[in-house]
């Protein structure tokens, strides 16, 4: 290094950190001025020294290691900068500082420049740093913690719940699910997760599932309750009522869908089947009335809007009665589950067929294209019961009365839709059972007058409107009374005369029945009381009083007949009733047995309208009566014809040979009179003699019959 030109203790200088010219034995030769500030020596004090002098005794370990790794490599530069490297200052202090050692050979000799840098800044901002990484670290770890925490109450609220819950994506497709919603769908998360709703959909609920998804996806709605149908894996349909409703961020953007799902199946099916319960009738299965008046309202706004014909069917088994009276009410349940399933058979899955209640039917017939059309409805029904039922070896035959009404969009409410129908079951039964009517508009109105007669005649006993006229009996050679029918009138305030043709069967709809009746017989047997016999008689006049059916079954019949012959005087043999072969339509041993005791008291018996009834040989043969009335269709028919004729005769013949008295009914012409006494009729009535007269003219009769 020469004077003059820059030397190199220059150059030292000029280097920014602290630096040391060191020997092959690390003793200082040279120091610049940088290294006397940090470490607070001065350069007298450091040359000459070994620069272990610098190294704090604690890490003088170190500095051997790093100097005979150096010794071992002097051509590494070696810089160290560690956290703890410090030299030890003047003042006793330590200095963190960076440090390098770098070898250099020069005029033969191997030197080391050594540089020391204070770090101590950087120390602190590494600190700092460490410390925030210290505590970053921590914060992680209360965030994990947390995180762990939240996961928990998470798995607490998502996968351990018992109800089944899924989460999905705004696209719709499944990203979580829990243990239970697998279950529902039968399906494990791999079946699900990554898919949409379509895989456990039942296939029908497909449509409203994606409505509901395009409702709540666009915020036409802000959460839902629905129901739908999954389908399990098992192939299982599971009612299922879905929540749905959105999880937003704080910003309230929509980042996916929370559904949680409850299991309605059973609840399902019970509501089922407790409203099937409520709707339909518990011994045949058919729908109830309640049902039935649903369908019917229904039906009938779809005629008002769309036109069209609908229409109702009353079907009413006759006399249903007599089965449970003669065969018992587990028979009677069979026959009516039996006829409901023929009925089924011709109902169409359109319309509706209901158990009115006991023996009544309602069909509803929708869809019509003509009113014609509910007759074949009708016909169809009728059909079904032309083959006898069979229950336990009993064959029954069981027919019924139908109303039919047909109703289109100019008709009336459904009320009048089923009273209509109603009407014309009664039309129906009127006419003799077993086939079907028509609803009229004019029925209507004899339906209400019949309605209205009926509440009249209630009145009508009370207010004396109520009296007993005689027909004359008279024996037909000798033309003598004998005897008198007794027949009851109604003269009405406004209708005059009304027939008892009208009134009777008004007051068998009812127990009303029972008080006609007893009037009736109470009447008669008072009257034929006062009879005198007639001119040249030796016996006086017998009475006969029409009975009802339904007064067999008043227990108060026998004793008010005994009562009425004691009061009255009559003997019981003046006493004939007359009775027809609808008696046995009830209780046949019922029946029987009340005749016995009225026989055993010496009252006659006598079959009424004989020839009229679908079996009157079976009934005459049962009942045996001791007369028989020959009904006036045989003896002045509307049209005289050869077949009436030999009937007539045949029966005439069977009483004779029966030993039974006949008197032949309606007797008008003096030829009808002759032909019944040449087949040996003894006995007969009709207006050729006399009408039923007011019992103050029976004396009249009795005294000088007019027809001899
Ligand atoms: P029924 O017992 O067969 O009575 C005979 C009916 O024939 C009577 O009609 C009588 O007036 C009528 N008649 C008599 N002779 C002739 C004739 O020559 N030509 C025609 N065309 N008819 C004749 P009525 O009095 O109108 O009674 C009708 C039915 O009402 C009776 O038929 C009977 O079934 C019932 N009835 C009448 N009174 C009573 C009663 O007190 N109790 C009950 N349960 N029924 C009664
Ligand atoms: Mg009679
Ligand atoms: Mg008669």
């Amino acid at each position: 290094m020469k004077e003059g030109s820059l030397s190199w203790s220059d150059l030292l200088e000029a280097l920014p950190d602290g630096t040391a010219l060191l020997d092959e034995h690390g003793k200082i030769f040279h120091v610049n001025e940088m290294l006397t500030t940090l470490t607070g020596y001065s350069s007298q004090e450091l040359i000459g020294q070994n620069v272990t002098m610098l190294v704090p005794p604690r890490l003088k370990a170190r500095e051997d290691e790093a100097r005979r790794k150096d010794g071992r490599d002097p051509s590494d530069r070696l810089w160290s900068s560690d956290q703890d490297l410090t030299v030890l200052c003047h003042d006793g202090s330590e200095l963190p500082v960076d440090f390098s050692l770098s070898p250099i050979t020069f005029e033969g000799r191997s030197w080391a420049v050594a540089s020391i840098r204070d770090n101590s800044a950087t120390r602190a901002l590494e600190r700092a740093r460490r410390d925030a990484e210290t505590r970053a670290v921590e914060i992680e770890k209360l965030a994990a913690a947390a995180t762990a925490q939240s996961e928990q109450r998470f798995r607490l609220a998502f996968e351990d719940n018992m109800a089944p819950m899924v989460f999905t994506s705004k696209k719709g497709l499944l990203f979580a699910v829990n243990d239970a919603f697998c279950e529902i769908v039968g399906r494990t998360r791999e079946e699900l997760l990554g898919f949409d709703s379509k895989v456990f959909t039942f296939p029908d609920d497909i449509g409203v599932t994606e409505e509901v998804y395009r409702r709540i996806t666009s915020g036409e709605i802000d959460r839902i309750r629905y129901v739908k149908r999954f389908q399990h894996k098992d192939g299982r349909t599971v009612a299922a009522e879905v929540s749905m409703s959105p999880a937003r961020d704080e910003q309230g953007e929509t980042l996916y869908f929370v559904s949680s799902v409850r299991d309605i199946t059973e609840e399902r099916a019970l509501t089922a089947q407790l409203s099937h319960q409520a709707l339909h009738d518990p011994l045949t299965g058919l729908a109830n009335r309640a049902l039935f008046d649903d369908r019917l309202a229904q039906a009938h706004a779809r005629v008002a809007r769309q036109g069209g014909f609908g229409a109702v069917l009353i079907l009413d088994l006759d006399d249903f009665k007599t089965v449970n009276d003669t065969h018992g009410h587990l028979v009677g349940d069979q026959l009516l589950i039996a006829v409901s399933r023929r009925f089924e058979d011709v109902t169409r899955a359109s319309d509706t067929l209901c158990r009115f209640g006991g023996d009544e039917f309602l069909y509803l017939a929708e869809g019509l294209n003509s009113p014609e059309e509910a007759e074949i409805v009708a016909k169809r029904f009728l059909a079904t019961l032309v083959e006898p039922f069979t229950f336990a070896g009993a064959t029954i035959d069981q027919h019924a009365s139908l109303g039919v009404v047909v109703w289109d969009k100019t008709s009336k409410s459904t009320t009048e839709v089923v009273q209509s129908a109603d009407v014309a079951l009664y039309e129906a039964k009127r006419e003799g059972k077993g086939h079907y009517v028509v609803y009229s508009a004019g029925m209507h109105q004899q339906a209400v007058g019949r309605f209205t007669l009926a509440q009249e005649l209630e009145q009508a006993l009370a207010a004396s409107e109520l009296s007993m006229n005689y027909q004359p009996i008279i024996n037909l050679s000798t033309r003598d009374v004998v005897g008198f029918e007794a027949l009851m009138r109604w003269q009405h305030p406004d209708q005059g005369l009304i027939s008892p043709n009208v009134f009777i069967p008004l007051a068998e709809e009812s127990d009303l029945i029972l008080e006609l009746g007893f009037f009736a017989l109470n009447e008669a047997v008072a009257q034929a009381s006062t009879w005198k016999a007639a001119n040249g008689q030796s016996s006086q006049p017998f009475v006969t009083v029409n009975l009802s059916a339904h007064q067999f079954h008043d227990l108060g019949l026998v004793p008010m007949i005994e009562s009425a012959l004691q009061s009255s005087g009559l003997a019981p043999e003046d006493l004939v009733l007359e009775i027809t072969e609808s008696v046995t339509l009830h209780n046949v041993a019922e029946t029987m047995s009340v005749m016995e005791r009225l026989i055993h008291l010496g009252i006659g018996f006598a079959l009424d309208d004989f020839g009229t009834g679908y079996s009157s040989l079976s009934y005459l043969a049962l009942l045996r009566p001791r007369i028989i009335k020959i009904d006036q269709s045989f003896v002045s028919p509307a049209s005289e014809s050869i077949r009436n004729d030999t009937l007539l005769e045949a029966i005439v013949t069977l009483g004779n040979k029966l030993n039974m008295t006949m008197i032949a009914e309606g007797i008008e012409t003096k030829a009808q009179l002759e032909r019944l006494r040449f087949l040996g009729c003894e006995l007969g009535q009709g207006f050729y003699f006399s009408a039923a007269v007011p019992a103050e003219d029976v004396a009249d009769i009795l005294a000088d019959a007019p027809w001899r």
